[in-house]
């Protein structure tokens, strides 16, 4: 049966503006990493996708890499944008990467001009589209001129096969680099998206205020640690997660007794909000109001229904925050 999008889909979801430019996104944005490569089962990433455009999410998180077998979330995406959302293209941002090891040989990987343009090239190939909404370039490189790379992104925005650009992984003092580059070229850099949870804070210490002070979104990944910062793995490591799988990037030596302790402490305070832990997570990246939108993972529709739910409560008292430091 073909499938109608929720017609009140747009009155669910926050909006936030993506630093100084024109463009929203939704507050809880749907990244492809696991879950949708050929190892999985279409019907499964269909039934996500349609869940989360019902419920107003509007952007979508991919990479040249993601799968595995890598490129496959992108074939996958596209014949899935092709059976259902065919009609749906402009209410949709679709965000792309390269960056990591994609291909063999000299061109296949990192940062350079060459690398950058042929990958954006096959991934649109991939997902049959003409144009991506965000380019990023996925990790910074050590070994080429970053205004080599940075040089690559506007040429990509100027060849319309992008719209906006964007950089992953670059530690304060290279975004900061980055963004006044591009900047000087007139491709103003977007957004950036770096790791962040209750586990992972580094973002706290620079990078934030400096995307806040250039006006530059901030998009957050793995925000549940991969799924650890929920009631999963609280009582060991079920069949089907992500840690049991043998391409899981969570390696199951990451559960460790320790961090149940902390889960376990951390999902009591959950409770004492009227949340789950997978929605407190999310919530405590959301009180900030530079981050633009956090992007989630799931394995299945359920999952997501429930980490949208966070959205019901993004406030927390002092007390609350105080508590969570604490515990971690
Ligand atoms: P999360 O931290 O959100 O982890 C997602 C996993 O958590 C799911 O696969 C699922 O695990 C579990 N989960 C999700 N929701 C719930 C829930 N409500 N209750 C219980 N368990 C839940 O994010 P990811 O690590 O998947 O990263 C999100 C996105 O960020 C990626 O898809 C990608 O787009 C992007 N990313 C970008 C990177 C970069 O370098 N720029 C690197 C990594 C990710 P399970 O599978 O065990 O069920």
């Amino acid at each position: 049966m073909s499938y109608t999008p929720n017609s009140s889909r747009y009155s669910k979801m926050e909006y936030r503006r993506c630093g100084n430019s024109g463009l929203k996104l939704s507050a809880i944005s749907l990244g492809l990493w696991h879950n949708f490569g050929h190892v999985d089962q279409l019907e499964n990433c269909s039934n996500i996708l349609k869940l989360a455009f019902d419920n107003g999410i509007t952007h979508f998180d991919l990479a040249n890499n993601y799968g595995p077998p890598p490129g496959s979330a992108e074939e996958n995406f596209g014949r899935l944008l092709k059976r259902n959302f065919s009609g749906y293209r402009d209410e949709m941002i679709i965000s792309t990467k390269a960056g990591y090891t994609m291909w063999e040989g000299p061109y296949g990987d990192w940062g350079s001009k060459k690398y950058l343009v042929s990958s954006l090239d096959q991934s649109l190939k991939r997902m049959n589209l003409s144009y991506v909404d965000i380019f990023y370039h996925h990790r910074p490189d050590p070994e080429t001129p970053i205004e080599e790379t940075m040089s690559a992104l506007d040429l990509i925005v100027r060849q319309g096969k992008a719209l906006y650009v964007g950089i992953s992984n670059y530690k304060p003092a290279e975004a900061a680099q980055a963004i006044q580059i591009l900047k000087e070229l007139g491709t103003p850099c977007l957004i950036h998206q770096p790791k962040y949870s209750m586990y992972e804070r580094w973002i706290e210490d620079g990078l934030l205020d400096l995307l806040g002070n250039e006006g530059v979104g901030c998009i957050p990944f793995s925000p549940l640690a991969q799924g650890m910062l929920t009631d999963k793995y609280l009582k060991g490591i079920p069949s089907g997660s992500r840690a049991a799988k043998a391409h899981g990037f969570l390696k199951a030596e990451q559960v460790t007794p320790e961090k149940i302790n902390q889960l376990q402490q951390l999902n009591a305070l959950a409770a004492e909000r009227g949340q789950k832990l997978a929605q407190m997570a999310l919530s405590w990246i959301l009180r900030d109001r530079r981050i633009t939108s956090v992007l989630v993972g799931a394995s299945r529709p359920e999952q997501l229904a429930d980490s949208l739910k966070c959205l019901d409560n993004i406030t927390f008292s002092q007390a609350e925050l105080d508590k969570i430091d604490r515990i971690l």
